[in-house]
């Protein structure tokens, strides 16, 4: 067992004997060597998480299901689930005195398949939590993603009838599972606009139009919200490059507002949730 699963489960065992927390996500041992998310409410059943390079879903959008605690929820965070606390805090689905962050340093994770690295880890440009109330193990060396826009610029580089071709392509393969959108901690409508039935809204069949009017509202609903955890891409099960079009939207607002990162802390709001006289029309 390695040191840092150890003292993790120490940890947990700690703060639910103490009732710190009234449970803890972590995350358990799935099927072959996937991991999958689990629910720890007894210090006896600690054992029951693992920290191995196979742990690769994010977790705080698990906190929605349980707004109101009795006690807190003790959250394993790295890097990208610590940005997505914050972007639920700003985005008023939960509050930071409800959880209780067990960070955890995070050199990136491998698919549990090809045991490569996987896209969004060798992405990421935060592997330490940015907050947390314990950490777990010595924090990583930060190494940024110099390419952040690289895509998006080949993107842009293209005619606009290259990138609708592009994109028309790639929308037709969408199967509408919403995989993407339940991931996704920027995308966390109580109810999403697409369960819903009204006239004139997003339509319910799986073609070009209403798909491509599915992805374009989704980019732009979380167009500056986006904390780049990568989930989206990861788990769509057509390999849609989602990443470029959610960075192309994040590039016009760190061109058009200034340098920004979604998700950084709960102070600075998004350009998008801000209005000042002179914002840029172009935008939108
Ligand atoms: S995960 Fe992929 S296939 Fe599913 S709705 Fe999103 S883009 Fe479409
Ligand atoms: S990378 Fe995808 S899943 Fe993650 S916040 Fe952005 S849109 Fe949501």
């Amino acid at each position: 067992m390695s040191d840092m699963q150890a003292k993790l489960r120490e940890t947990a065992k700690k703060l639910l004997e103490s009732g710190e927390v009234g449970y803890i996500i972590g995350w358990g041992k799935g099927r072959t060597n996937k991991t999958s998310p689990v629910f720890v409410k007894e210090p006896a059943k600690v054992d029951e998480l693992v920290w191995n390079e196979y742990c690769l879903n994010t977790l705080a959008k698990y906190t929605m299901d349980n707004m109101y605690p009795e006690k807190k929820i003790g959250l394993c965070v790295r890097g990208c689930d610590s940005r997505a606390v914050n972007r639920l805090i700003q985005d008023n689905q939960l509050k930071r005195e409800n959880v209780y962050l067990i960070g955890l340093p995070c050199e990136g994770k491998k698919d549990p398949v090809t045991g490569e690295m996987v896209k969004k880890c060798i992405e990421c440009m935060h592997h330490n939590p940015l907050e947390a109330d314990v950490m777990v193990g010595e924090p990583v060396q930060e190494k940024g993603y110099p390419d952040r826009f690289k895509d998006v610029e080949a993107m842009e580089a293209l005619s606009a009838d290259e990138r609708y071709e592009f994109w028309a392509k790639q929308y037709d393969k969408c199967i509408r599972c919403y995989a993407c959108r339940n991931v996704c901690p920027a995308c966390n409508c109580r109810e999403c606009y697409v369960d819903q039935y009204r006239v004139g809204w997003q339509g319910k069949q799986n073609n070009r139009a209403e798909n491509q009017v599915y992805g374009l509202t989704r980019a732009y609903h979380i167009g500056d919200r986006c904390i780049e955890c990568g989930e989206c891409e990861r788990v769509c099960p057509v390999g849609l490059p989602l990443m470029k079009l959610n960075r192309k939207l994040l590039k016009d607002a760190n061109e058009l507002f200034g340098e920004y990162e979604a998700g950084m802390n709960t102070e600075v709001k998004p350009p998008l949730g801000t209005y000042k006289l002179d914002d840029h029309e172009e935008y939108m």
